[in-house]
């Protein structure tokens, strides 16, 4: 099925039973941003839905990739250039889905894949660099907004790539825009 934006048959494909506006509110309202305020839902899936047809790949692929990376770190999946911070944590679903094992948060690993220049630095460093610092604190402790060169993913991003067909919107710290996966990770077929 090709999504487009005012078509019914998209609207409930993307609905799943819940009325749009109560996904929005929901993505915005919450601790973790889905969606920024100005964000359309619809609009944000059917672009990112163009774009990944545009770029052949498919939401498999990427729900694979992603969960193979925030279920058990599996770094074989990042190019070489970039690295991985992994943290535990658990995030719900905005559609309320339940995982397999019938718990409302998926627990598993945050993932923040980001280019290994920042950590250039470490190894022979007694006292770390403040651009690691602060690096470090944006990305693990201030997850309000988006980096540019950071791909942040959580326990929940497979879920919501291979069921919901979204990659989280543009004011979303945790957003996983195409071209920025094709960038740092591993993607068989490109
Ligand atoms: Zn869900």
């Amino acid at each position: 099925m090709i999504y487009t934006e005012n078509d019914p048959e998209t609207i409930k494909a993307i609905e799943k039973g819940i009325p749009i506006a109560e996904l929005e509110k929901r993505m915005k309202k919450t601790r973790d941003i889905y969606l920024g305020l100005d964000e359309s839902l619809v609009q944000v899936i059917v672009e990112d839905h163009h774009t990944m047809q545009r770029l052949h790949i498919s939401y498999e692929l990427l729900a694979d990739v992603v969960e193979a990376l925030t279920s058990n770190q599996q770094k074989q999946y990042i190019k070489p250039g970039y690295t991985g911070i992994f943290t535990f944590t658990e995030v719900g679903c905005p559609w309320g889905c339940k995982t397999p094992d019938e718990f409302y948060s998926f627990a598993g690993l945050n993932a923040f894949i980001l280019p290994e220049k920042y950590f250039e630095s470490l190894p022979n460093d007694e006292i770390l660099s403040k651009e690691y610092l602060d690096l470090y604190e944006n990305v693990i402790f201030n997850d309000r907004k988006p980096i540019p060169d950071v791909l942040r993913l959580s326990p929940v991003s497979a879920h919501l790539i291979r069921v919901h067909h979204f990659l989280e919107g543009r004011e979303s710290p945790y957003r996983m825009d195409s071209k920025k996966m094709i960038e740092c990770l591993i993607l068989s077929g490109n």
